[in-house]
């Protein structure tokens, strides 16, 4: 299959080429296209067979539900059933934007969609192409993140094509993502909110628009043990080709372990790179070097880290030594992630 990918700008929502894309996914085939946490991969939420084609071309496990998306609130009750108060607070807040919210589903959304789930992932997303293509299709679009299963999620349309090229008709190409990291997630079917994968919307401001919320413990640990409920944190996920170890602690006493782990390493004859900020740029000797940026710039290491893990592909590193970034806010997001791209190895110092 041929892959097209169209340039477009976020003031042509309304253009021809929206109204293509719209016929796309509307004869149940696969549009991918920028949201503004990354690019996703859409589909008719409706039409199993359209789901079922976002599986084939993600290589994603049948059991992993898939984020419908929608454009207005009105059209929530055609796919969600038993909708609590909570909901329309959370949407008067956050929507449009980065926070998905998990409810019964109506029979309109097949199983195919949800991964076998009686419950329903929606979202309605703050970028105009998004609401655009929404709009112009008539119906919610199935959409997860437009990258090969496992690998890290698309903030740019040529990690798209670099991951779905010849398996998928057409990429809408917004330019980079602004945030970078997907939405967080939060289930209304438990008696407490419950955040099942951080975001740029954190507990604290979920607590603040409906009163309470906690965290899935499941997504905090490294314990098989306990698993998370939202079916797609389990797997290993984010990850760049090589191993990654993050190294926690000082600033000083993580350049100096870091210098230590890529001789150790180069003797061994292998290829290192360090994930590391602006500020230790000419720090560390020897290695494939990539900054995330300036580390005061939270939103930014945000917006960087999925790219700059892909670069290190580009590379040819055998491991990649990560400093950690993990500051309260966005940066919780960010920890999930590195984390699970590290698979929990992490080297405190
Ligand atoms: P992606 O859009 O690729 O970032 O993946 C969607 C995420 O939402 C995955 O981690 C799914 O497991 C999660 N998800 C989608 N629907 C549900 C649901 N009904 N219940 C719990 N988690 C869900
Ligand atoms: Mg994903």
């Amino acid at each position: 299959m041929e892959t097209k990918i169209y340039q477009i700008t976020s003031q042509a929502a309304g253009s021809d080429i929206i109204k293509q894309a719209a016929s796309v996914i509307r004869s149940g085939g696969l549009v991918a296209f920028p949201t503004e946490t990354v690019y996703g991969l859409g589909a008719d939420a409706t039409n199993p067979k359209a789901a079922g084609k976002i599986y084939a071309a993600k290589g994603r496990p049948s059991d992993n539900p898939l984020i419908a998306h929608i454009c207005s609130y009105g059209d929530l009750s055609d796919i969600a059933a038993d909708i609590p108060p909570e909901a329309k607070m959370l949407a008067d807040m956050f929507w449009p934007g980065p926070l998905t919210i998990i409810l019964k589903k109506q029979s309109s959304i097949p199983y195919e969609t949800t991964g076998g789930l009686d419950t329903i992932a929606v979202r309605m997303p703050a970028h105009p192409v998004a609401l655009g293509l929404i709009r112009a299709s008539g119906c919610p679009i199935a959409a997860p993140s437009a990258n090969t299963s496992g690998r890290p999620s698309p903030t740019l349309a040529s990690h798209v094509a670099e991951d779905l090229d010849g398996k998928i008709p057409l990429i809408l190409d917004g330019g980079e993502v602004g945030i970078g990291i997907e939405s967080t997630i939060v289930d209304l079917t438990e008696n407490v909110p419950t955040i099942l994968r951080p975001g740029y919307i954190t507990e604290a401001m979920i607590k603040e628009a409906v009163g309470q919320a906690r965290t899935d413990p499941g997504i905090l640990c490294a314990d098989a043990a306990i698993r998370p409920k939202a079916p797609g944190m389990k797997y290993r996920h984010y990850a760049p080709k090589a191993e990654l170890v993050i190294v926690d602690g000082e600033a000083s006493a993580v350049i100096q372990k870091i210098n230590t782990l890529v001789k150790q390493q180069q003797s061994q004859g292998r290829q290192v790179g360090v994930l590391g900020t602006d500020e230790t740029r000419g720090a560390y000797q020897g290695a494939v070097f990539r900054s995330i940026g300036p580390r005061k710039d939270e939103e930014g290491i945000a917006r960087h880290l999925y790219r700059v893990l892909r670069e290190f592909d580009a590379d040819h590193v055998d491991i990649i030594y990560s400093e950690s970034f993990f500051t309260p806010g966005i940066g919780q997001a960010v920890k999930n992630r590195l984390l699970k791209a590290a698979a929990h190895q992490v080297l405190r110092v």
